[in-house]
């Protein structure tokens, strides 16, 4: 009998094939009374659940999802429960800020032998679910487009980096290049308000090096693709964490790479700034102060002072000079006091989880599936067999539905858990300014509260916690299912 006499809700069980199913195997036979909103999917280990799964359950309309396996010490291919537990305890942390009640979603451990706790295992999910109701849908709510103007406090004072050693720099860049094939960076674009990713390869080439706020893009996104070159690169703090990243991950050899880095004073946010600047034929210039940047367009200036205009990722940086460098110029920036919640995240904090839902309706809605935020992300590496065009498996449809878009944002925020380095090139890259960037901050900051504070990027020699495992985990716990 289901719990509420009457009315099943879907709720869909993972089960492992070697414990879980034979625990409910074990509770029929004992022929234990059991709700029956439960539609059991066997897999062979609860290592094979992907979180994805789990979200695209919940997306398509389940009401709950239950995942059960093994205890821990007793997988069938010893470590499978083990590497499960992490990654859906980041997941549960991940779902309120989709707009999802986290309750929605629990997993457990029961042995074949154990069909009385299998019993009160399903038992006390469904009364939860019962409790909880039918799952709001995606779909349903009247999408919302709030974007708060936020107070922003900044760790340090921000600038436009006018008195960096950029002449040191191409200096220094000069006398490596001989022995290097390229070296990244950036020059100035199609005018004095946009810069363009650099390949240095002659002297000539880097005399058009140029540094300051409008070095907006993370040139760690092309390293993996010099793979077995000898390859420069010119970073600002963030993206040296991506560098390391990227050794973590041997997706790069420390010998191959050379970093040359200045200490970075922050970099405008050009979605704000275009859009202040409004509709123009032509950039006539810019001129830099300590504090920020004049642009005259068509005859017109327009200050941006960077304490307003820069992204918010700078406002708190904790890495201004670079994790990692062999030449580092300039004068190191200090960091005063503990990092902030990044004010994408705070946006969605100060949210309920109904308005979340309404939000990423209505931002989803505007999603054109252009897939640059996935392009321009440098821990994205695998773009050619990406789920999201992979017919098989076939994760995602072509749909246009906000449904299809979110989960392809789920999609990349969970394959990034535990390596985002907040780089913010996902959400910069974005042609229609959707603020993406906070749900990989979700995922940061579930990562941290779990692993002691580990945050990406930081360490070469470091292991991403999702690719491990302990035998006894400090910061998850099995839960009660009195
Ligand atoms: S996050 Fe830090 S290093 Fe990166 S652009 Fe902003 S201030 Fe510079
Ligand atoms: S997901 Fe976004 S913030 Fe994270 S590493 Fe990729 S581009 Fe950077
Ligand atoms: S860059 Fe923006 S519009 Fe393009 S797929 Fe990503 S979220 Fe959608």
């Amino acid at each position: 009998m289901p719990v509420l006499n009457g009315k099943e809700l879907r709720i869909v069980g993972f089960l492992c094939n070697w414990c879980s199913y034979g625990g409910a195997d074990t509770a029929g036979v004992a022929r234990a009374t059991q709700p029956t909103d439960l539609r059991v999917i066997r897999v062979p280990c609860s290592g094979r659940i992907d979180p994805l799964f789990i979200v695209k359950a919940l997306l398509n309309g389940a009401d709950g999802v239950l995942v059960s396996g093994c205890h821990p010490r007793d997988c069938h291919y010893a470590a499978g429960n083990f590497y499960a537990r992490r990654r859906l305890e980041v997941l549960k942390q991940f779902l309120p800020v989709l707009g999802i009640d986290e309750r929605r979603f629990e997993y457990t451990w029961v042995s074949a032998s154990e069909g009385q706790r299998w019993q009160q295992v399903v038992t006390v999910f469904t009364d939860r679910i019962h409790k909880l109701g039918p799952a709001p849908k995606l779909e349903d709510p009247e999408p919302l487009l709030k974007i708060a103007d936020m107070a922003l406090t900044s760790l340090r004072s921000l600038g436009t980096g006018q008195n960096a050693a950029l002449a040191d720099l191409k200096e220094a860049i000069k006398a490596k290049l001989p022995e290097l094939d390229c070296v990244l960076g950036w020059q100035q674009g199609y005018d004095a308000a946009h810069t363009v990713p650099l390949f240095m390869k002659t002297p000539e080439d880097v005399d058009k090096l140029v540094w300051g706020p409008f070095n907006v893009n993370n040139p760690a996104v092309y390293l993996p693709s010099f793979k077995g070159k000898k390859v420069g690169i010119v970073v600002k703090g963030c993206d040296s964490r991506s560098v390391v990243e990227l050794l973590q991950e041997n997706l790069i050899r420390r010998e191959d790479v050379t970093i040359f880095a200045l200490p970075c004073e922050g970099t405008l946010d050009m979605a704000r700034v275009n859009q202040d600047l409004g509709r123009y034929t032509k950039i006539d210039g810019v001129t830099y102060d300590e504090a920020g940047v004049t642009i005259t367009a068509d005859g017109k200036d327009h200050r941006f002072c960077m304490t307003d205009y820069a992204q918010g990722k700078c406002y708190g940086c904790t890495t201004p000079s670079a994790v990692l460098a062999d030449t580092l110029l300039g004068q190191p920036v200090k960091v005063d006091g503990a990092p902030n919640t990044p004010p994408e995240l705070a946006l969605l904090d100060s949210m309920t989880l109904d308005e979340r839902l309404a939000f990423w309706r209505g931002q989803m809605d505007r999603c054109l599936r252009c897939y640059a935020c996935r392009n321009a992300c440098p821990m994205c590496v695998c773009r050619d067999y990406c789920v999201s065009d992979s017919r098989d498996p076939h994760w995602m449809t072509q749909e246009d539905s906000a449904k299809e878009k979110l989960f392809f944002q789920t999609i990349h925020a969970m394959h990034l858990a535990g390596r985002c380095t907040g780089c913010g090139e996902c959400q910069r890259a974005c042609p229609v300014g959707i603020p993406i960037l906070a749900l990989r901050q979700q995922i940061a900051r579930a990562v941290a509260q779990l692993f002691d504070g580990y945050q990406p990027g930081l360490n070469p020699d470091e292991v991403p916690p999702l690719l491990g495992y302990e035998v006894v985990e400090k910061n998850i716990h099995e839960r009660d299912w009195k």
